[in-house]
């Protein structure tokens, strides 16, 4: 693994992460995005990670300040992936935009580039062919909060070079992740192909009756030796976003998600009860019942 350059195409929530990250790690890093304020927001959004760094990492001024260094922003993509060794796409979720994007990306980079999207939910290999080049290209997916949830999960499509599954692994490493390599295309990748239907499980057991979200968390916590039960970890995902997901699956007509989807707006979304970034979900922060001693021995 040779690589020096990145560029990060899509400077938004995850792509300022990846990028700050790339260059807190001594990488280059080349960023890419529409125009001069989706840039300036990244920049804002970065300083901001700075501060994070030197709370959560306990990073010196120094450090921060030398990563931001090494970044550079452009809203010209030819010459923000000029030099590029791995170009990692961030940008939105919508298969028309990044269908276009990496048509054009294929035209303008060099040949030997590799290209690795982000995306949560599309597969790679939806991508391979407008790549013009599908055996340097893969999906690498990060967590939210990259620097303290080091998770990356390094997924081949059927055409991914062997090689280049390997260098991105190496990579993915060397920006201080956890990687984890996926051998084939598996929708929700590792973690989500476990936390969705564990998740859901829970809140069916809500919706139906059968019981609390305390007692629901509290049977896993006791169980299992888990520091957080299902509707902890849904507190922190967000409840909006599970209902986003009950939705999607109730417009898909399966049955019981839009009793779900109805019982998360109205008893939660509505009262604004949406997580504990606000204070609120399941729990209410700062100081969530399940981390009471009393919870596991009540
Ligand atoms: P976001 O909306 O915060 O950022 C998207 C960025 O892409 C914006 O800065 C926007 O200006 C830019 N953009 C729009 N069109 C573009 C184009 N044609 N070319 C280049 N840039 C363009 O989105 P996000 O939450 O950072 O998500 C980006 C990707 O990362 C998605 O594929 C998502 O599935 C994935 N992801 C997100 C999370 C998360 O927690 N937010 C976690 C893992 C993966």
């Amino acid at each position: 693994m040779n690589y020096k350059n990145i560029t990060v195409a899509g400077s938004g929530v995850l792509g300022s992460q990846i990028a700050y990250q790339t260059a807190f790690k001594g990488f280059y890093v080349s960023v890419y995005d529409i125009n001069d304020e989706a840039l300036d927001r990244a920049k804002e959004r970065i300083t901001k990670l700075k501060l994070r760094y030197q709370e959560d990492l306990g990073a010196t001024e120094e450090e921060v300040n030398a990563a931001f260094n090494r970044m550079s922003f452009n809203s010209d993509l030819a010459k923000t992936v000029a030099k590029a060794d791995l170009v990692i796409e961030a940008i939105p979720e919508v298969v028309a935009i990044k269908t276009d994007f990496y048509k054009e990306l294929g035209k303008v980079a060099p040949k030997q580039t590799i290209f690795a999207t982000n995306s949560s939910t599309l597969l790679p290999s939806q991508f391979a062919l407008a790549t013009g080049r599908p055996e340097k290209f893969l999906a690498l997916h990060f967590a939210n909060e990259i620097w303290l949830n080091n998770t990356a999960e390094v997924m081949k499509h059927p055409g991914t070079d062997m090689e280049v599954f390997d260098e991105v692994i190496t990579f993915a490493k060397a920006i201080g992740m956890v990687a984890l390599p996926l051998q084939k295309e598996q929708p929700g990748y590792i973690l989500n192909s476990l936390l969705v239907p564990f998740l859901e499980a829970a809140q069916i057991l809500l919706l139906n009756g059968i019981s609390d979200p305390e007692t629901i968390d509290k049977t896993w916590m006791i169980a299992t030796g888990a520091p957080k039960g299902p509707f902890a970890i849904l507190d922190v995902v967000g409840i909006t976003t599970a209902y986003n997901i009950a939705s999607a699956k109730a417009q898909a007509g399966i049955q019981g998600f839009d009793k779900l989807a109805n019982l998360l707006k109205t008893e939660y979304i509505d009262k604004g009860k949406i997580g504990n970034g606000v204070g609120e979900g399941f729990y209410k922060y700062p100081d969530p019942y399940y981390l009471d001693p009393e919870f596991l021995v009540g």
